[in-house]
């Protein structure tokens, strides 16, 4: 019998283990898809511990668009007018090295950028990682998962002193409260949202609250719903805090062992009377007051969130008001509590291991940190000094640094930024002046590759082996199944050869992607992602793992689902920090000139900007349009009626979508989806209208809100 490939789902974050098996099986039909093209057939893995077996439509079909729209081989031009034409791969890793020796000279390392992506596999990372931020001395790495989760990170290291979930997904089966704010995890998330449904279903004292300002069908499934206004978060938690402490239901015991700062905070939260939170959240008091009492007197409260709490201009804020109500009543470091972050994609987590944002270094590190550099610079053989002391470029710091000429190369791996950064058409502008751009994917075309000079064939998904960390901090070994496509390469080959081409050939001697790993972990030890116990030698003999794990506690089989159980954080004083905030509200609030509130955000079957789920026939057909939706009441106002055509404006462009008319929708504030790029549908890129604000300590931009004007066509 031909036994399946056991792998993860390259899509959301929950990361649910795959079985795959070739089409075509000895005695039995050849698995084909509906034109008749043969397909790798693709169920969920029952062993794996974060899935049991489930998968969404989007795990299910993922195969389907493996040969679709393939970029096979390397192509160059000289100016974004001319076609591309095919060259060698020599040929391209020259045109590379050289624009990087010359930007070098002219403009120094902070002249080079990369701009990856949390579909990276932590190998992809590490080594972009090694030849950024080692070998050139440029922080200038940074990643889509700046978009997705930076707020969650710098709330986790301020809060507790270094990132990391301190959850598990079997807290969802623990929980006596599950407070969701700021996620539509039924569709986002929906392997971990059926789990938590049929828990809740099954326990009727389990309580669910969802606060949104959607009734998404995330809301729909709980048993109170705070359709807040969008940028009213951090008052609503204020809000509630202030609750607890006027009725007593907070653990003095747990305030003054395991944090500091309360006293700050319970002077800002004092100021939170409920009546004045619940009319500007725009809920009644009862619901408000509810929410508070069932937090209080439950003995374990989980909380989730995603992006609708980290895409914030007051993000970093919003996700430490969170985790200040888990401090206040003690609710962490015990099965069925703690603040859990779910991240969007497959890999932000093995991301955030590996060092892949603009401030950060692998094992959780910090760039600002003199001795963490020296550690990483010593590991790596380089000279001290070598790490620059500055945090890099970040995301939307990439586009002003090409409006300002100070970036002469730029380099996109795996993300497609010309549909999914903000302020899309300043985004676009910025593209177009760059001197020098490497576009790196495994499809063509995309909306970003328009703006490239050289593109490059990029392995895809079980075409190449690596290891991914979903949500709940477990790594999973994916290896490839097939060859890849044409010329493609691993992101992390392509990079290394870069390295040895720029003369550094011992820190780029790799002879596989088992070697990068088994590098890449010994910088873990004694970290608080300590990995050194998950090789790919250990997963393939024992499954996934969850870190930390250290190889002498796998040597033991002493393993901790949850971070934070002995109470004591990763601080210098091992307390964990309250952090007093209050609500500054959204960057852009509606007027009278643009006065309804744009909210974005993703639907079950489609993933980020389509690259994949555009090319898979399901998926398009569940969601074949993009469109707005729009409270009947503002409809009426507006004349406006179901399916009509309306120009969304904002001050920054303009976007036209169907009506859809929904009392799901909180009036005065309407919502589009994410998805449709310019290569899907004609004027339906809602990030045309976003704007780039960001959050001053994640530097996450607010993708989530901004003041738009409706006018129909
Ligand atoms: Fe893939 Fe996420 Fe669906 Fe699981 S829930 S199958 S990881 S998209």
């Amino acid at each position: 019998m031909t036994e399946p490939t056991k792998t993860l789902c390259p899509y959301c974050g929950v990361g649910c283990g795959l079985d795959v098996l070739p089409p075509a099986l000895p005695g039995k039909a050849t698995n084909r898809d509906k034109q008749g093209n043969p397909i790798w057939q693709v169920r969920g893995d029952r062993n794996h511990p974060s899935s049991q077996g489930k998968v969404c439509v989007k795990g299910a079909t993922v195969s389907e668009a493996l040969d679709k729209d393939r970029l096979k081989y390397p192509m160059m031009r000289d100016s974004l007018n001319e076609p591309f034409q095919q060259v060698s791969w020599d040929e391209a890793f020259d045109r590379i090295v050289q624009q990087i020796q010359t930007v070098r000279v002219t403009q120094g390392p902070s002249g080079i950028c990369m701009y990856g992506s949390g579909q990276f596999q932590t190998e992809d990372y590490y080594i972009a990682q090694k030849l950024l931020k080692g070998c050139l001395g440029t922080n200038n790495f940074d990643a889509n998962s700046r978009l997705c989760m930076s707020s969650a990170v710098s709330g986790y290291i301020q809060s507790f002193g270094t990132d990391g979930p301190p959850c598990c997904y079997d807290d969802l089966e623990e929980t006596d409260c599950a407070f969701l704010i700021g996620t539509n995890t039924a569709e986002c998330h929906p392997i971990i949202f059926n789990r938590l449904r049929v828990y809740h279903k099954k326990n009727k004292s389990v309580k669910m609250i969802v606060v949104d300002p959607r009734c998404t069908q995330t809301a729909e499934a709980a048993d109170l719903h705070l359709a807040i206004k969008p940028g009213t978060d951090i008052d609503l938690l204020n809000g509630i805090a202030h609750l607890l402490m006027r009725w007593g239901f907070f653990d003095s015991l747990f305030i003054d062992d395991c944090t500091k700062d309360f006293p700050e905070y319970a002077e800002v939260i004092r100021h939170y009377k409920p009546e004045l939170v619940a009319r500007k959240c725009g809920i009644r008091l009862d619901d408000l007051e509810k929410a508070a009492r069932w937090w209080g007197e439950s003995n374990r409260v989980l909380s989730l969130w995603s992006m609708g709490m980290n895409q914030s201009s007051e993000g970093t804020a919003k996700v430490r008001t969170l985790i200040n109500l888990h401090l206040m009543t003690g609710n962490i470091g015990k099965p069925g509590a703690g603040p859990f972050s779910l991240t969007g994609q497959p890999n932000a987590m093995g991301g955030r291991e590996a060092g892949g944002l603009a401030h950060i270094l692998p094992g959780y590190r910090v760039v600002k940190n003199p001795q963490h550099r020296a550690e990483v610079e010593e590991f790596w053989g380089l000279e001290p000094g070598s790490i620059s002391p500055n945090p890099g470029l970040t995301a939307w710091d990439m586009i002003t640094g090409l409006e300002q000429n100070q970036v002469g190369l730029l380099w996109i791996a795996a993300t497609n930024p010309a549909v999914s950064m903000p302020d899309l058409e300043r985004t676009k502008a910025a593209y177009r002046k760059s001197p020098f751009t490497v576009y790196q994917d495994a499809y063509y075309p995309t909306e970003t590759a328009a703006f490239a000079h050289v593109v490059l064939p990029a392995a895809q998904w079980g075409e190449k082996t690596g290891t991914m960390t979903n949500s709940e901090r477990m790594v999973t070994l994916c290896p490839a199944f097939r060859s890849p496509l044409g010329e493609a390469k691993a992101d992390w080959e392509i990079f290394a050869e870069v390295g040895r081409r720029l003369g550094f050939a011992e820190q780029f001697n790799f002879a596989d992607s088992a070697a990068v790993r088994r590098e890449f972990v010994q910088l873990t030890r004694n970290r608080p992602c300590d990995m050194t116990g998950i090789t790919n030698e250990t997963l393939s003999e024992f499954g996934p793992i969850q870190w930390p794990c250290s190889d002498s506690s796998k040597d033991e089989g002493v393993y901790n689902k949850r971070l934070y159980t002995n109470l004591r954080f990763n601080t210098p004083d091992g307390r964990a920090k309250f952090g007093a905030y209050h609500s500054k509200g959204l960057a852009e609030p509606p007027d009278p000139d643009y006065p309804f509130v744009l909210t974005t955000g993703r639907l079950y079957g489609q993933w980020h900007t389509q690259t994949r789920t555009g090319r898979i026939e399901k998926t398009v057909k569940m969601h074949p349009q993009p469109f707005i939706e729009i409270h009947p009441r503002d409809a009426a106002k507006l004349d406006i009626n179901e399916g009509e055509i309306i120009e969304v404006r904002s001050r920054r462009g303009m976007g036209r979508f169907p009506a859809k008319i929904t009392k799901g929708i909180t009036p005065e504030t309407v919502f589009v989806p994410m998805h449709w790029g310019s290569l899907w549908a004609e004027l339906a890129e809602v990030n045309s209208l976003t704007h780039p604000e960001s959050c001053p300590d994640s530097l996450q931009p607010e993708l989530k809100a901004c003041a738009v004007q409706l006018i129909p066509v």
